[in-house]
């Protein structure tokens, strides 16, 4: 059993609290993702728009009963399940590092951290992460947007899909091929205010705060400093030293998927009293199957903190399994509430959309159980 220290229930009840306050504004979120410009001061985004940064950058850091959020997998997955369980939607509104700040840490140089940390501290900045493209989801090595030299600078072209909040950040971490073979691909930070990038919103169900985006980079011109990791050897940057820091970031995923299943458990806790016996022990089986995957999540987490090698093979998992979890908890909760659940009850409803979502984010259950099984097959993973 894992359990929260008492720095992570701290974390955790800030969290929550945050999480309800901005909860307030989840469907108007939904008809208009801009109204998230609105909503910058309220202190849950105030916190996502400034953590996690790391302390060098950071001279005037967020502190919470004297404790500091180190953005650590399991505080990571603390708090995603709190602001999923009230709306995942909404955390992933938010401006802040999110995913690039993440590989910028791992990845970038001394100038380019002190560049992009700065540049996220100064105000409320949306950032983006773009890996897939319109023909290249899950085969993502496979990618071809290109990085081509063009005299001393580089040109970025090519297209990318379903990329959050990349029409209103500021800058990003785009991968893209300078060559072919999985060593040819390099992760490099973009501005979006230079010519030849285009952002489109996509029309959605779920994770409507998010603002899924269409990508194109057109003849964008790149200087060789944005080249996160020139300083690393081939297999420690771009894409497959990408992969390290994206396995950290697996659990958090897998929490919001965990938060989604829990918020709508708590809904019919909340609006069904008066259960039948059948229903009483419906609702408990979801409860406990909420507890189980949560330990998953944590064991998952527990290892990205102490650099497991086991962690690829326990995020695939526990992203898997959580986000099974809440497509089947919302479709059961909307079960509790009859034929008309989906009109009547719009917050189950919400879940239920957002739920679906989560199995594509950062990669679908198919792929994920594909990396358990080798695991399993190269005993990484003891069964
Ligand atoms: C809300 C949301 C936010 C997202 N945010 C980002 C983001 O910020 N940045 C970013 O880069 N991407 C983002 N994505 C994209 C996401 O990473 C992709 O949707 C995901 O990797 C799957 O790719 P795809 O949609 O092209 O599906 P495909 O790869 O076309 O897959 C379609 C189906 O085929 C199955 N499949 C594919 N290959 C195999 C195989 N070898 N074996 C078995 N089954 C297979 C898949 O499991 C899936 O069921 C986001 C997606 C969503 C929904």
């Amino acid at each position: 059993m894992i359990d929260l220290t008492e720095q992570q229930l701290t974390l955790r009840a800030y969290a929550h609290e945050w999480a309800v306050e901005l909860a307030k504004h989840s469907f108007e979120l939904e008809r208009a993702p801009d109204l998230v410009h609105d909503l910058l001061d309220l202190p849950g985004m105030v916190f996502l728009a400034r953590t996690p940064v790391p302390d060098e950058y950071d001279r005037d850091p967020i502190l919470l009963d004297g404790h500091r959020y180190s953005g650590g997998s399991m505080e990571r997955v603390t708090i995603c399940e709190e602001f999923a369980a009230a709306d995942a939607g909404m955390m992933l509104a938010a401006p802040g590092p999110s995913m690039s700040g993440v590989l910028v840490s791992q990845l970038g140089d001394k100038a380019q951290q002190e560049w992009f940390f700065t540049h996220v501290l100064e105000r409320p900045t949306w950032t983006f992460f773009a890996l897939t493209e319109p023909a290249r989801g899950s085969d993502a090595a496979a990618l071809e947007t290109s990085l081509t030299p063009d005299g001393d600078r580089l040109l970025l072209n090519g297209a990318k899909r379903f990329i959050g909040n990349a029409a209103r950040a500021s800058s990003g971490v785009v991968f893209a091929r300078v060559k072919p073979g999985p060593l040819g691909v390099v992760a490099v930070l973009v501005e979006t205010r230079l010519p030849g990038f285009t952002a489109t919103p996509l029309p959605t169900v779920g994770l409507r705060g998010n603002q899924v985006t269409d990508v194109r980079f057109d003849n964008m011109e790149i200087t060789h400093d944005r080249i996160l990791g020139a300083h690393l050897s081939p297999t420690r940057r771009g894409l497959l030293g990408a992969v390290r820091g994206l396995n950290k970031l697996r659990p958090g995923v897998a929490a919001l998927g965990l938060g989604i299943a829990r918020g709508a458990y708590e809904y019919v806790s909340a609006e069904r009293r008066d259960l039948t016996s059948w229903e009483r022990s419906q609702l408990d089986a979801m409860g406990r199957s909420i507890g189980a995957v949560r330990q998953l999540v944590r064991r998952a987490a527990t290892a990205a903190d102490a650099d497991d090698p086991a962690l690829g093979a326990l995020a695939s998992a526990a992203k898997s399994r959580a986000s099974r979890l809440a497509e089947e908890v919302t479709l059961e909760a909307l079960g509790f509430f009859g034929a008309g659940a989906r009109l009547q009850h719009p917050m189950l409803d919400k879940y239920a959309r957002d739920a679906r979502a989560v199995e594509y984010m950062e990669g679908t259950r198919n792929i994920h159980h594909l990396n358990v099984f080798q695991a399993l097959v190269q005993r990484k993973l003891a069964g």
